[in-house]
């Protein structure tokens, strides 16, 4: 079950709920060249929500990384890239 995300309260209670999940970051201007497939745990999205004071970074997060790879073509028409830090799979 997916959920949409967009404040950074939200989405720290959301990580620390489930730590082995997956989100996907929109970026700020919710353009699909922004969209990134991250791990519940990474460090370069972590620091990313911290520098940005939360409200305008977009993220869905979901248990599958399936579900989220779908949803990114639904919505944008486009594959997600992946986060070279934290390597999510599939
Ligand atoms: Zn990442």
């Amino acid at each position: 079950m997916q959920s949409y995300i967009s404040c950074e309260s939200l989405f720290r209670e959301w990580i620390n709920m489930k730590p082995h999940g997956y989100i996907l970051s929109l970026g700020h201007n919710r353009s699909d060249e922004h969209l990134k497939l991250h791990h519940s745990n990474c460090i370069v999205l972590n620091a990313n929500i911290v520098g940005h004071g939360g409200n305008s970074t977009v993220m869905v997060c979901s248990d599958s990384s399936n579900e989220l790879v779908n949803w990114a073509r639904l919505n944008f028409w486009n594959e997600p890239h992946f986060c070279e830090a934290c390597r999510p799979d599939l």
